[in-house]
């Protein structure tokens, strides 16, 4: 057997699963110990995999290579996570210390990037894979992470900061925003920014606990808030738009699967009011079809690619 194994690392959990043509065969999940630090999560995530090969009865031999997605900035050209303030990390060269503790061949990627693959290989938009016009994400979260495609290649850019579409301002001097500046589209449009919106602590509102509100009388707060979280995101879809032309922008992350169906006309109503009306036409906004499996499905295809 020659299959991969790909993990999605985030600051609460780490999911590994063993992967075999763009198929999940086994998936486990851990809670990060984040205060272990860097080379502590380092041995995690090697345990983690380590669990995901036993329960398919897999060797270490029979993986060509991992694929790590990580919620930060990768330096690839020296496999150094630059920054991942979720977990702490500040320049630490991942893929040599899970190369050494693997013995298999590593691939970093920032998961928005890795999503956005995993969509472009087996989910929402694949029926754009040959395209040579670019694709878009905007997932939603805790935060809002973005990345862009071209002709079947991630852009990164000069820094490796290409696509971070959540910091691009859509309101100027609007609420500060954990970037440090004010008004970006994470700051409006995030679940951070509902929680703080409607003045509940940091984490308290799950994507899911705000879709059971939504349906409740009242809560008018909160549905003030949601809607312009749509409103936003509606302007940051029509900034893409603006700024690239693209074929399809995928919408996606824990908060789109809970609410996307919901507020997608809303979104789309703010996009049509603030682009050119042929970069609208000519884009489909999709919501992801692989919803948490994204990221993972992503990794394993950018390992099976190196
Ligand atoms: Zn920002």
């Amino acid at each position: 057997m020659s299959a991969l194994l790909a993990v999605d690392l985030g600051g609460t959990k780490i999911m590994a699963c063993l992967v075999s043509d763009g198929r999940i065969l086994s998936r486990v999940k851990v809670k990060t110990r984040v205060e272990a630090g860097a080379a502590g999560v380092a041995r995690q995530i090697a345990e983690v995999c380590g669990a995901a090969l036993a329960e398919r009865s897999a060797a270490w031999s029979d993986v060509a290579a991992l694929g790590v997605a990580v919620p930060g900035l990768v330096e690839h050209s020296s496999g150094t996570v630059l920054e991942a303030p979720n977990l702490g990390w500040d320049s630490f060269k991942a893929k040599a210390r899970l190369e050494s503790l693997t013995g298999r061949p590593v691939v970093l990627e920032n998961d928005v990037n890795a999503g956005l693959v995993g969509e472009w290989a087996c989910g929402a938009l694949r029926p754009f894979q040959d395209d040579p016009a670019p694709l878009a994400a905007l997932f939603v979260g805790t935060g809002v992470g973005g990345a862009i495609m071209v002709g079947g290649r991630l852009v990164t850019g000069r820094s490796g900061i290409a696509g971070e579409l959540g910091h691009m301002k859509v309101a100027a001097g609007g609420p500060k925003c954990g970037c440090g500046g004010r008004g970006c589209l994470e700051a409006l449009a995030s679940r951070s920014a509902i929680e703080k919106a409607v003045g509940c602590g940091r984490g308290r509102l799950t994507s899911g606990r705000i879709a059971k509100l939504l349906d409740r009388k009242g809560k008018k707060k909160l549905k003030k808030a949601v809607s312009r979280a749509a409103y936003y995101l509606g302007i940051g879809v029509a900034n893409v738009i603006t700024a690239l032309n693209p074929r399809a922008v995928v919408l996606g992350g824990g908060f789109m699967e809970a609410v996307g169906e919901r507020l997608l006309p809303d979104i789309m109503d703010a996009a049509r009011e603030n682009c050119f009306e042929r970069g609208l036409k000519d884009c489909r906004v999709l919501l992801s079809s692989l919803g948490d499996d994204a990221v993972v499905l992503g990794a394993a295809r950018l390992a099976g690619a190196r």
